[in-house]
């Protein structure tokens, strides 16, 4: 894959089918439950990293990462923007730990992503190497055709990642298919906001971790579909009962 083809080492490869839909699934609290170790040591790791890149205490450091967390939806943008952090050395820092024992998920999550039409691409403000563990650790890896990580969000050297509108749109032309025919399924609002806002179909799944997750407010104007549980859209989708609709310009 080229982001959708080079990026990854991702083993199975196959052509876009004319008329099936595009999923973009993201990683983390929607492939997988990252909410009860996982996030804990990134956050951990992520104070650390920061503390030693600036030569910052510990509770400047936690204060500096929450204010670009914030303003620009992601620490590492504030990091590589106002001190020239170098992006994939610190988010290897971060995410560089054995996630075998620690991820989640689903029972049955194979065997239904399987039955499950259409082209999967994984995209992820995670770095890639990160989420090819968890999906390796899932069990998934192969079920999916590509993986969009952060490291694929970098134009001109500054990271973009979701929910710029301008990845979203990127996403659309590189597919090369109409945006209606890509469905987003995500844990985050404000992602699933800019997808539509580029055109594509949405699906929120709502995990009661994820920061803003009670957020109501419009919601109904973006989400296709709202789920609790994975299973139920890839039980719902693999019987042919699409989110949303295909033909809605
Ligand atoms: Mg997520």
């Amino acid at each position: 894959m080229s982001p959708l083809r080079a990026p990854s080492t991702l083993q199975r490869q196959r052509p876009l089918a004319p008329d099936a839909p595009v999923w973009l699934f993201d990683l983390d609290n929607t492939l997988h439950d990252a909410s009860h170790q996982i996030f804990r040591i990134i956050d951990q790791r992520m104070g650390q990293a920061v503390a030693q890149a600036l030569g910052l205490p510990a509770d400047e450091a936690d204060a500096l990462r929450r204010r670009y967390w914030k303003r620009y939806g992601a620490t590492a943008i504030g990091l590589v923007r106002h001190h020239g952090i170098n992006l994939q050395r610190f988010l290897a820092s971060c995410h560089d730990f054995d996630v075998g024992p620690l991820v989640h998920a689903e029972r049955g999550q194979l065997s239904r992503l399987r039955r499950l039409p259409g082209t999967r691409i994984v995209l992820t403000n995670a770095p890639a190497h990160y989420a090819r563990r968890v999906l390796d650790a899932l069990g998934i890896l192969q079920e999916f055709d590509g993986l969009w990580a952060i490291d694929h969000m970098m134009p001109m050297g500054l990271p973009r990642p979701k929910p710029s509108l301008a990845l979203m749109h990127q996403i659309v032309a590189r597919l090369g298919v109409p945006a209606r025919r890509i469905i987003l399924v995500e844990d985050t609002l404000r992602n699933l906001k800019a997808a539509r806002q580029a055109g594509m179909r949405t699906v929120y799944l709502y995990h009661p971790g994820t920061p803003f997750a009670h957020e109501q407010y419009g919601r109904d104007q973006y989400v296709d579909m709202r789920i609790n549980r994975l299973s139920t859209l890839l039980l719902q989708a693999g019987a042919g009962h699409m989110p949303g609709n295909p033909d809605r310009a």
